[in-house]
């Protein structure tokens, strides 16, 4: 788990215990092999069965039927349930009985299939162990940073656990959401959800959001378009676990096999410039930045960054993907995974390789009152519109008047973005014939 994500554990388990106490239970924590630990357990405490919620990254399911097997054969048993995806990855299948590998049909699957069944509610009456069982303490896991604790502040944008969680959605479904579909492009507005790390963590289940969403488009017909919109993006994290549980090595092989010799440069001054939002580009400055203060970057800034650093700086889309990891307070190998390789052009339905995106022109387009990279980039903020997304072409006394001095308090462009799209363009080109899609005229 990256630093971003050890924050949120670490107070998503504090919620947790929280909310057992208050129903007369105690947490145990505990490190260590986890089949020897719950086997330790099932025996300290004499129970003869352990419930969990299936998840579905590769490493679980192994462990999963581990357990399964190790647990059968000591006479206690293992009950998984569906309860971190809408439909269970096994069971959606298209007409030939394969998985699907793209979206469209997908989610068109998905919609006409039974809907999900709704969440049952949280157990009130529960009876507890009463014995004395051995459990760690949080603080000595060392999840949250401490010197310097780089997080201080997050408390303020963030509520690890499942209250907060069902307070998100509550204030998303009573307001936000009527501006989901074209207010989910502009990063400056708060049209989404923020929803994600809640249901990485598992503190809210995608059913529970799906039910109550269904049920404001039932009560309110003018929501039912922005609300099919927002269930659609629900979708895409179904298809990232769908295609990530039929093809786990979708984290580190290209999902197209032609992308396998893409000529990377591995350049890591660029990899830096990048990781520090110093590229020059604001747009993709101000997500970097954003990323790095607050565990969080908008869903379209996360495709301008990723495409100007898989595409603009040729460098290997699983470095990004691995610093998105560290960062997000939201990482999630399914999404993230697919996500990069969606931007990269090499992943399943993914955009096709010669959509490049042009920098300045997503920050005219999406954060047209620069609202988003003056917040984040608070030494342009003095620029004109006219100049925001592209500095370099501001005169001498425009820049002055700013106090931006190029080179000095803000970067040079890294790379020049049309050398850069032909560079791009020419590596795609130099690949293995596979791909029949042709570059159309700029
Ligand atoms: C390069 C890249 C990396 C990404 N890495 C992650 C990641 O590590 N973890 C993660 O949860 N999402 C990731 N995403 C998907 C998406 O950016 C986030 O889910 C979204 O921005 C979270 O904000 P939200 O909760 O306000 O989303 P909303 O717009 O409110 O959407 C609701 C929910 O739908 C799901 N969702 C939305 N968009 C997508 C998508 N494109 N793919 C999959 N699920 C989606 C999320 O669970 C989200 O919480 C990535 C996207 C890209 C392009």
């Amino acid at each position: 788990m990256g630093g971003a994500s050890r924050w949120w554990l670490h107070h998503s388990i504090e919620a947790l215990a929280a909310e057992l106490k208050a129903l007369g239970g105690t947490l145990v924590l505990r490190r260590g092999d986890t089949l020897r630990e719950l086997s330790r357990l099932l025996q300290e405490t004499g129970a003869d069965c352990v419930h969990c919620s299936r998840l579905y990254e590769p490493w679980a399911n192994t462990q999963e039927e581990r357990l399964n097997e190790s647990l059968e054969s000591s006479g206690a048993s293992i009950k998984r349930f569906p309860g971190s995806l809408l439909f269970e990855p096994d069971q959606v299948k298209n007409q030939s009985g394969a998985p699907f590998k793209v979206f469209t049909p997908f989610w068109r699957h998905c919609r006409f299939s039974q809907p999900p069944s709704f969440p049952a509610a949280a157990p009130r009456d529960v009876r507890w162990y009463k014995g004395n069982l051995e459990s760690e303490a949080l603080a000595s896991w060392g999840l949250k940073p401490e010197s310097p604790d780089w997080a201080r502040h997050w408390p303020e944008l963030w509520r690890p656990g499942s209250a907060g969680a069902e307070q998100r959605l509550r204030d998303f479904l009573a307001g936000p959401v009527m501006d989901y579909s074209e207010g989910r492009n502009h990063p400056a507005r708060e049209a989404c959800s923020r929803l994600s790390p809640h249901l990485h963590f598992g503190e809210i289940s995608p059913r529970a959001v799906w039910h109550a969403a269904r049920n404001l488009s039932d009560s309110k017909p003018d929501s039912a378009e922005q609300v099919d919109k927002f269930l659609s993006e629900l979708g895409w994290r179904e298809f990232s676990h769908h295609l990530l549980y039929h093809f786990p090595t979708i984290d580190r092989e290209p999902f197209k096999p032609q992308f396998r010799d893409f000529p990377w440069l591995g350049n890591e001054q660029a990899l830096r410039a990048w990781q520090r939002g110093q590229t020059g580009y604001p747009i993709v400055d101000a997500g970097m930045r954003e990323l790095w203060q607050t565990g969080y970057m908008h869903n379209r800034i996360r495709m301008v960054t990723a495409s100007f650093l898989s595409k603009h700086l040729l460098v290997h889309w699983r470095a990004g993907a691995r610093w998105f990891r560290d960062t997000l307070v939201d990482a999630d190998l399914a999404n993230n995974s697919c996500g990069w390789q969606w931007v990269a052009g090499s992943g399943a339905d993914a955009s096709p390789y010669f959509r490049i995106f042009n920098p300045v022109i997503q920050g005219e387009k999406f954060d047209e009152h620069g609202d988003y990279i003056r917040r984040w980039v608070p030494e342009l903020a003095m620029l004109p519109d006219r100049y925001l997304n592209k500095p370099w072409e501001a005169p001498a006394a425009v820049l002055e008047a700013a106090g931006v001095s190029l080179g000095k308090n803000y970067p040079q462009p890294v790379v020049d973005h049309k050398s850069a799209r032909e560079s791009a363009l020419a590596a795609y080109a130099a690949l293995k014939a596979g791909d029949t899609q042709a570059a159309p005229p700029d």
